[in-house]
């Protein structure tokens, strides 16, 4: 059976859970295009209350959901009480702002009478999410979708099952139909069956660029509408007349949140010369004083890895990076305890010739770059082939905007914390994906957009 949880702290394997069969699939699809059809001659002002009472459910049940995400990938449990209470918070802005966005528009024509856009659901959508985040990463499509009237299938992480019960649990107990969201355990091959069939209109796909390709690919080839959010190397831009005091605040939680396991994680922090042995000392500082240990103690501050291979990967682009020059200016040592631990670590002197100079390191590892301009900074920014988020610290938030506007990403904050809340847009550019989660531009991912002319 693939779709297991290991708990990645004690590595105690927690349970097994079988693959659907070729039945289930039919029924899903089923299941899925009958309430298509219903909701299609429902307003989204019908479902507003069924959305707002998932996202009571939620909060009601925050302790059960923030202890199957850890027990399934090892997050704090904190960590994961916050990502219950937003994705309480994603569900309650689209059942507030969903019937408004919405609504149809008016455009201004040379044709003969009234031209306007309505916006109409699509069909069943496919829906496949990494185990990073557990339940927002669902809650991202879910909730506009939702309130569209596409219903979904998920297709989880096969290390995050029991998550992905827990969530459609929560769909169960509320009033909304069963079939708004189906979550399933399906091959890869399944999951290409679904896309292909006709009652299937969408498909949105978090994870990596290897999944995401092949993902796309038969989404392509079956001419099918599709989003991907895909990974990140996010800079964090450290200008001259930067605040070293905030910016060392905020350096530390934007590498090690959630074991630094984010696809917007700052994973190459670019700093400037006046400012970087201050910014290192800091860092390491901060680094240093992390405490490993059991995700659901309050104490701990960092968490195992989600698993084995995860740091087993992370450890072999560290090794690579160090045989190819890196210096190791703090950690890369063992974690004295029996779970996926893996100790921060700042590398400098990275090289262009490096292979982690442009891979995504997906862990609590930290690259960090000396440079002596902005446009240095902008350069070294845009020399990925991922453009996903990015932070600029300035001491003028002027000219941290500026510098911003030219980083190639989807999303850059200035002078603060990445933060990802319903209202704004997330998502990227290059081999980091395509289309928007979230906001009006997330609600329009998977809607007809059908002009009427009215004479
Ligand atoms: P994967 O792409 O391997 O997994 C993500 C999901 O895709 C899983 O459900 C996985 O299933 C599924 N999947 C992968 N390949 C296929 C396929 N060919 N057909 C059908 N399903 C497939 O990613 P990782 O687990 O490695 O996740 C980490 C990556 O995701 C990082 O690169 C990270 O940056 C990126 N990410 C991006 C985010 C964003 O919002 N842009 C957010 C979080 C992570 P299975 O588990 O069964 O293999």
């Amino acid at each position: 059976m693939a779709y297991k949880t290991i708990n990645p702290y004690t590595n105690e394997l927690v349970k097994e859970y079988p693959n659907a069969t070729a039945d289930d699939v039919e029924n899903a699809l089923s299941a899925g295009h009958q309430l298509f059809k219903k909701w299609e001659h429902e307003t989204p002002e019908s479902r507003a209350n069924q959305l707002h009472e998932i996202a009571q459910l939620f909060r009601d049940h925050q302790a059960q959901l923030a202890k199957a995400m850890v027990t399934d990938m090892g997050k704090l449990y904190r960590e994961a009480q916050g990502e219950v209470e937003l994705c309480a918070m994603i569900a309650d802005y689209f059942a507030d702002h969903g019937t408004k966005l919405l609504a149809p528009t008016k455009i201004e024509t040379i044709a003969t009478g009234d031209a306007q856009i309505q916006k109409h659901s699509l069909g069943v959508l496919m829906m496949v999410e990494p185990w990073n985040f557990p339940m927002y990463q669902i809650m991202r499509v879910f909730a506009p979708n939702f309130m569209v009237g596409n219903p979904m299938i998920l297709k989880h992480a096969s290390n995050t099952p029991g998550s992905a019960v827990a969530f459609e649990n929560v769909i169960k107990k509320s009033a909304a139909p069963n079939a708004s969201l189906q979550n399933m355990f399906l091959s890869y091959d399944q999951v290409s069956e679904i896309i292909a069939d006709s009652r299937v209109q969408g498909v949105a796909l978090t994870g990596s660029e290897r999944g995401g390709r092949s993902v796309a690919k038969t989404a392509g080839e079956n001419l099918k509408k599709n989003t991907m959010e895909l990974g990140g190397t996010d800079a964090f831009i450290v200008l001259d007349d930067a605040d070293i005091d905030s910016v060392a605040d905020i350096a530390w939680r934007a590498r090690l949140y959630n074991a630094g396991q984010v696809c917007t994680s700052s994973k190459r922090f670019i700093v400037s010369a006046n400012l970087y042995d201050q910014f290192l000392k800091n860092l390491k500082e901060n680094f240093a004083n992390v405490k490993p240990g059991d995700p659901m103690d309050s104490q701990t501050t960092l968490a195992p890895m989600n698993s084995k291979r995860a740091k087993e990967k992370l450890q072999d682009q560290v090794d690579k990076a160090i045989e190819n020059g890196a210096t190791v200016y703090y950690g890369n040592e063992k974690v004295d305890l029996p779970g996926q631990f893996f100790q921060p670590t700042i590398l400098t002197n990275i090289e262009k010739n490096n292979p982690v100079y442009s891979e995504e390191m997906f862990g609590p590892v930290a690259q960090v770059y000396k440079v002596n301009s902005d446009q240095e900074a902008i350069d070294l920014a845009n020399d990925s082939d991922l453009g996903l988020g990015g932070i600029v610290f300035s001491g003028d938030p002027k000219r941290g905007t500026k510098v911003a506007s030219q980083i190639e990403t989807g999303m850059v904050f200035v002078n603060n914390f990445m933060a990802s809340l319903p209202d704004l847009p997330f998502g990227g550019v290059k081999n980091s994906g395509y289309g928007r989660e979230m906001s009006q531009l997330g609600l329009n991912a998977f809607v007809n957009e059908q002009l009427i002319v009215t004479a």
